[in-house]
C-alpha cells in the first residue's frame, strides 16, 4: 500500500500547525486527507516550554509577545483560551553610564538615517560618535547581532524598538509585553489537538530528505528516528520549515525560489533555579541587566529563577563551555554573574537545577532588508509552497510564522478551488 495524502505539510512548528488549521477550516479541503511530518518527536519547533525544578514553566525558545507588534499572535492566544501574564523585562532599572545616555544618542542620530541608514549600524554610529564610543554603545544594548555588517542602521533601529529589554532606548517604550502563564507549549498542544480533531494525521520523528515530482504530485523521501526510510506521495505540498532547513533539501534553495538571500543566527538560553532567591537581597526581582560580559542579558524572574540569553558569538561561547563539561559551565556562569553584580563569587550559591539550550539557527531572516518580499515562497517550476516567519517583516517572531501560514494556505486553497 502506498503512503499518501492529498495535502502534506512538513514542519509542525507554529507555521505548519497554523497552515493546517486554515486548511481544515476551509470547505475547499472537506474530504481531503492531510498529513503533517516533523523530524522532532514533538510538535512546536522553536517553541519549547519546559518545567524547571518541577515548578516554573520556562521557555527554551520563544518567550514573549507584544499585542502592539504581534496582534495575530495575541488573537491566537485568546482564541485558544491561553492565559498570558505580564512580561516584566521591559525597562532597565539598573543602567550603566552608556545606557543612561543611549536614548538621547539614538534620538539625535535618527535624522541621519535618511542619508546613511543603509550603512552597517556600527559604521553609522562610528561616523558620528567615533568607533570606540560606537562599540560601547552597541554593546550596551545586549544583542550582539547589532554588530553584524549586514545589519544596517535602519534595521538596527527597527530591531531595538521591537525588543522588550531595549525598546526604551527608542520611542517604542510604550509597547506592552506578555508571556504565557503555563508556557507556549500549551498553545501548541491546543493547536495540535484541533488539527487532529479535524482529521489530519501526524507523523512525528520523520525527517524529510528530498522531494521529487511524480504523476500524482510529489514524492517525499523521509527517514525515521530509527533509520527507517519512508516514501510518501502527496498531491499538494507545503514546506513549513525555515530557510536553513530548506537549504539542506534537493530543491535549490534559495536560487529557484527567491532572488533574496537568507541567514540565521545562533541563540543560547541558560536557566538556573536555586533553593533560595538570593537575588532578592539585591532587589533584582523581575529586573533585567544588560552586561558587558558573556552573559549579556541576565533576567531575574520574580523569586523563581534566573536566566541569561545570548546571540551570535556569545551563543557559540556558551555552547563551547557546555561542551567542556557541565561543572565548568556552571562555574563560568557563576563567575560572570558575580562580575555582573559586582559581588564576590561565593555570594552566589550553586543552583539546585539548571537547563540550557543552544539553537544553531535560532533566528532566521532575509538578508535583503529592502526587498519586496512575499510572505510565502513558491518554487519557480514545481509549485511547492514554502512557509516561514523568515519571509515576513516579523522574521524572528511567532507573529511572522502566522502571517506566512496565512499566505501559504491561501495560495494552496486558491489552487485547490481553481
Ligand atoms: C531562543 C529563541 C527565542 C525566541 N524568542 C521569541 C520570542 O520571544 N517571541 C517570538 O514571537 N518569537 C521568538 N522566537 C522565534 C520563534 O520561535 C519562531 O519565529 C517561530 O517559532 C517559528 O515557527 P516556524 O513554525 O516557522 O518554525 P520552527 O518553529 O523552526 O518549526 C519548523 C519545524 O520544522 C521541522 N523541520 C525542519 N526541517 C525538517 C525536515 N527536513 N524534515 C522534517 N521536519 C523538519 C523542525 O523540527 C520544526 O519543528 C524565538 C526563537 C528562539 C530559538
Amino acid at each position: 500500500m502506498k503512503h499518501r495524502s492529498d495535502i502534506c505539510i512538513v514542519g509542525a512548528g507554529i507555521s505548519g500547525l497554523s497552515c493546517a488549521t486554515h486548511l481544515l477550516e476551509s470547505s475547499a479541503c472537506r474530504g481531503l486527507s492531510i498529513r503533517i511530518f516533523d523530524m522532532q518527536a514533538e510538535a512546536g519547533g522553536r517553541i519549547r516550554s519546559r518545567s524547571l525544578d518541577g515548578k516554573a514553566a520556562i521557555e527554551l525558545g520563544a518567550g514573549r509577545y507584544s499585542p502592539q507588534l504581534h496582534p495575530h499572535f495575541q488573537r491566537m492566544m485568546q482564541s485558544y483560551s491561553q492565559k498570558s501574564e505580564s512580561y516584566p523585562f521591559t525597562q532597565l532599572k539598573f543602567k550603566s553610564h552608556t545606557q543612561q545616555k543611549l536614548k538621547n544618542a539614538m534620538r539625535e542620530l535618527s535624522p541621519r538615517l535618511k542619508e546613511h541608514g543603509k550603512e552597517s549600524f556600527l559604521n553609522f554610529v562610528s561616523r558620528y560618535q567615533g568607533k570606540e564610543s560606537a562599540v560601547g554603545m552597541i554593546k550596551s544594548m545586549g544583542y550582539d547581532a547589532l554588530f553584524l555588517p549586514n545589519i544596517s542602521a535602519e534595521m538596527a533601529y527597527d530591531i531595538v524598538g521591537k525588543h522588550p529589554e531595549i525598546q526604551s532606548f527608542t520611542e517604542n517604550d510604550g509597547n506592552q509585553w506578555f508571556s504565557a502563564e503555563e508556557g507556549f507549549n500549551g498553545l501548541i498542544a491546543q493547536m495540535k489537538d484541533k488539527v487532529k480533531a479535524g482529521g489530519a494525521k501526524f507523523s512525528l520523528g520523520f525527517r524529510l530528505l528530498s522531494v521529487s515530482r511524480d504523476d500524482e504530485g510529489y514524492c517525499l523521501s523521509l527517514v525515521g528516528e530509527d533509520g527507517w526510510q519512508l516514501t510518501h506521495h502527496a498531491r499538494h505540498l507545503i514546506l513549513a520549515i525555515p530557510p536553513s532547513a530548506m537549504a539542506t533539501l534537493n530543491l535549490n534553495f534559495p536560487e529557484e525560489w527567491s532572488p533574496s538571500r537568507y541567514g540565521s543566527l545562533p541563540l543560547f538560553k541558560g536557566f538556573l533555579a536555586y533553593d533560595e532567591a538570593w537575588w532578592k537581597d539585591y532587589r533584582l526581582e523581575d529586573q533585567v541587566l544588560i552586561v558587558d560580559n558573556p552573559l549579556r542579558k541576565v533576567y531575574f524572574k520574580s523569586d523563581k529563577y534566573v536566566f541569561f540569553y545570548t546571540d551570535s558569538e556569545m551563543a557559540g561561547y556558551w555552547r563551547a563551555r557546555v561542551a567542556d563539561g557541565e561543572e565548568g559551565y556552571l562555574e563560568q556562569v557563576r563567575h560572570h554573574l558575580a562580575d555582573a553584580l559586582g559581588i564576590a563569587k561565593d555570594r552566589i550559591p550553586q543552583p539546585s537545577q539548571h537547563i540550557h539550550k543552544y539553537w544553531a539557527h535560532g533566528v532566521e531572516f532575509c538578508q535583503d532588508a529592502a526587498a519586496e518580499h512575499p510572505a510565502a515562497l513558491l518554487h519557480r517550476d514545481n509549485g511547492i509552497i514554502a512557509c516561514s516567519d523568515a519571509y515576513t517583516e516579523h522574521c524572528g517572531w511567532m507573529e511572522g510564522g502566522l502571517l506566512s501560514a496565512r499566505e501559504a494556505s491561501g495560495i494552496l486553497l486558491q489552487r485547490i478551488a481553481g
